[in-house]
Formats: structure tokens, C-alpha cells, sequence
């Protein structure tokens, strides 16, 4: 019996080491060559799908989170992360042995610092959260089409790093002394002799706030938040619709008073511009015009393509791959005519995507033609259509004007008949 526990107990104890010695850069799912930004965009996302508060019925939720701020708190600061690539684990147990600093932080601390609202979610008594912030990114009809990973930028107010959220120099922050802490301060009104009444007031020493600080940190003044411009990873999925929305949980302004709302983007199609970035590829395609899932394209023929046929047109789509149009010889096309080319238009959104389980849907490509007529003609070319036309129109000439049925002359009103109803 006493056998079988020790061996539970060592068994135990491995597992315990399993899980401490697990490697800090999978733990937040990126490789050695990580970025300082890629580490924290990592722990922003972890940290808010293990949250404790999230995961009420997982319970190995809150070791994943615990683990998650230990990975992150080693990596983000680069003494630490240089002792923890070079000797592991045992290299930053050493260094906290000798009273370095960094790392110990509450992990629900640390997920304030990012979050706001002392580490938990709304669903707390006196838990406020603040709102939702909108930011309006436009979208070529290429990134539409094609489907594209990118950033924007915003001016996103966050917590202070420099004092945590403190507001102080030092990160130390104190009771207030003139409220006590309580924020509220009782003052005692005279309101007639005799009558005394109690008001209880906002303590201005503290603002309300309870905590007083000492000396004020130079990085946000004592606001315990700053505002900068933050990039924002943003995902364009083939076939999205111009106006999708993408929220963000909890990305929106942070603050130590409350929990971050969620930034909610909204993806708006830009015009195409002639050259540069938009058009990288020069093709055809940005200038289609996009309605739901379907694109309009307008092509020019002249009088003789119109006409005789005998032609083709090489047009290139979004993605660069062509769309062939054409007709062959004797082939008219009446202008204002609309072809469907079916399969052309933009990929239908689907939640799966291009996958094993999906195959995208394409809408239709519409194609509107406009014929031209030639302002002036080389005289002698004038001459021999003239001499044509008259030939053919001798023969079996249609006129417009007589089967039209309309009247010859112009339509006079009789005047007597209008004596008559006068009458
Ligand atoms: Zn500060
Ligand atoms: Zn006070």
C-alpha cells in the first residue's frame, strides 16, 4: 500500500514537472525567432481563451492561463528571455533564487495590465466595461476577391507599461489619507440651527478613487494610461461582403477602471487607384464594379467588331487568371448588350472556405458592351461605305420611318372641331 503511494506520489511529481518544464515559446505557439510584438499578440489571444472566468467548466482552463502569463512574463522581457534561451527553465529559477527581477506577477495581474478591469470579466458585482470602439478599414476588391491577411492602425488608449496602470513612478500606490480609501468623505451640513445633516461627498483629494500616489510617472502623467498607435492583424476572407464586421473581444480602449470593449471593424470597399499598391499586377479586374456576389465590366467594341465580329478580348481578373472574350466573323453584338459569363463573379463567402468540406461558389461576371461610332472617316473610306450602303439599300433596304407606322406630315388640330365642343 505505502509502495503504491510513493509511487503515486512520484508519478505526481513528474507530472508536475511535465507541466512546468513545458517549453515557453509552444506554450504561446511561436518559435525562437518570435518578435517582441508576435509574443504579446500571443499572449493577448491565449490569455482571453483560457481565462478562468471563460472556461467555468473546463478546469484545466486556469493552469493553460497560469502557464500562458509564466511563458509570456519569461519572454517579453529580453534579460530574461536571453537567460531562458540559453539555460531553460533552471537558468530563470536561478535567477529568481538570486532576487532578480521580473516575473512573479499574479497572472491575473498581468491579464489586467492587457484587459483593464482587474483581471476578470463583467460578470462581477461592480464590474464595469467599457465601449465598444468602431473603426471603418477599407479593402481593395482584390484583397476582396483573393483573400488577404492584414494590419490597420489605430490610436488605442491602453495601459501605462511604464507604471503598470499605477499612475505612480514607483508602482506604489496609497491609501488615500484623507478618505481613508473609502473614496467618499462625510461632511455634516448646517441646514437651519439645530438641524444637522450628513452629506457624504466625493473625496477630492483622490478624485473619488480611495489611492493616492507619491510621485507621478512621466510616461502617462499619473493617467495610468496612454494612447498610441496600435497595429492590428486583420484577416479578409475570399468573398467577404463590403460592410462585414469583425469584432475584436476586449480590444477596444483598456483602462485599470474597467473591463476593454470590444473593437468592432467594419470593412468598406476602397475605389481602385490607377497604379501602385492597389494595382500591383495592372490587371483589369480592381475596376470591376461589385454587386453582392456578382461583378460588372464594361467593354468597348468598335462599329467593326460590333458589326463583322472577327474579334477578341483578353480581360485580367482580380487574381490574374483571363477571361477570354470574343466573337467569331459574322457574329454581331447590338450595343448596350449585357453577356453573362458564368463562374466569374466573386467567390461566395463560406464560413469553411477553400477546404475538403467546401468548394468555393463563384457569382457571375456581367459584361456590358458599348459600341463606338467613328467621329470622322478617312474621306475615301466615307466614299466606298457610302457607295456600299446605297448599293444594298437599292436592293432590300429596310425603312425605319415607314414600318414605324408614324405619321407623314406633321398633325394639325382641327379647328372646327374644337368650335363644335365650345358649343
Ligand atoms: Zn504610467
Ligand atoms: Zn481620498
Amino acid at each position: 500500500m505505502r509502495l503504491l503511494k510513493t509511487i503515486l506520489l512520484s508519478l505526481l511529481t513528474l507530472a508536475q514537472i511535465a507541466l512546468c518544464a513545458e517549453d515557453y515559446y509552444k506554450v504561446l505557439g511561436l518559435d525562437k525567432q518570435a518578435s517582441e510584438r508576435q509574443i504579446k499578440s500571443a499572449y493577448r489571444q491565449l490569455s482571453k481563451k483560457y481565462h478562468p472566468d471563460k472556461n467555468p467548466n473546463d478546469p484545466t482552463a486556469h493552469d493553460k492561463f497560469v502557464l500562458v502569463a509564466e511563458a509570456y512574463e519569461a519572454l517579453s522581457d529580453a534579460e530574461s528571455r536571453q537567460i531562458y534561451d540559453q539555460y531553460g527553465h533552471e537558468g530563470l529559477k536561478q535567477r529568481k533564487q538570486q532576487g532578480g527581477s521580473g516575473g512573479g506577477h499574479d497572472p491575473f495581474d498581468l491579464f489586467s495590465r492587457f484587459f483593464g478591469g482587474g483581471g476578470h470579466y463583467g460578470n462581477q458585482p461592480g464590474q464595469r466595461r467599457g465601449h465598444n470602439v468602431e473603426v471603418k478599414v477599407p479593402i481593395s476588391l482584390r484583397d476582396f476577391y483573393n483573400g488577404r491577411t492584414t494590419e490597420f492602425q489605430w490610436n488605442k488608449q491602453e495601459i501605462c507599461e511604464a507604471c503598470e496602470g499605477t499612475g505612480a513612478a514607483d508602482r506604489v500606490v496609497h491609501t488615500c489619507q484623507t478618505c481613508g480609501g473609502r473614496g467618499v468623505r462625510t461632511v455634516r451640513q448646517q441646514l437651519a440651527p439645530g438641524m444637522v445633516t450628513q452629506v457624504q461627498m466625493q473625496c477630492d483629494a483622490c478624485g473619488g478613487r480611495g489611492k493616492s500616489i507619491k510621485h507621478r510617472c512621466s510616461a502617462c502623467g499619473g493617467e495610468r494610461v496612454v494612447r498610441k498607435p496600435t497595429l492590428v492583424s486583420l484577416t479578409v476572407q475570399r468573398g467577404m461582403a463590403d460592410g462585414s464586421r469583425v469584432a475584436y473581444e476586449n480590444e477596444a480602449d483598456a483602462s485599470p477602471d474597467y473591463v476593454a470593449g470590444d473593437l468592432i471593424v467594419t470593412l468598406f470597399e476602397k475605389e481602385p487607384g490607377l497604379e501602385g499598391e492597389d494595382n500591383p499586377d495592372k490587371v483589369d479586374g480592381v475596376f470591376f464594379r461589385r454587386k453582392g456576389d456578382d461583378l460588372f465590366w464594361r467593354e468597348i467594341l468598335s462599329l467593326r467588331e460590333a458589326l463583322m465580329g472577327d474579334w477578341t478580348r483578353n480581360i485580367t481578373h482580380l487574381d490574374g487568371h483571363v477571361v477570354r472574350l470574343g466573337r467569331k466573323r459574322g457574329q454581331v453584338v447590338q450595343p448596350g448588350h449585357v453577356e453573362t459569363v458564368a463562374g466569374e463573379g466573386m467567390p461566395k463567402w463560406d464560413e469553411d472556405g477553400d477546404s475538403v468540406y467546401h468548394k468555393t461558389e463563384f457569382g457571375n461576371l456581367f459584361v456590358e458592351y458599348t459600341v463606338v461610332l467613328p467621329d470622322q472617316m478617312d474621306s475615301g473610306m466615307e466614299k466606298e461605305l457610302w457607295a456600299l450602303f446605297q448599293k444594298w439599300r437599292a436592293k432590300k433596304g429596310v425603312d425605319l420611318h415607314k414600318d414605324s407606322g408614324r405619321p407623314e406630315k406633321p398633325v394639325i388640330h382641327d379647328e372646327h372641331e374644337h368650335e363644335h365642343e365650345e358649343l
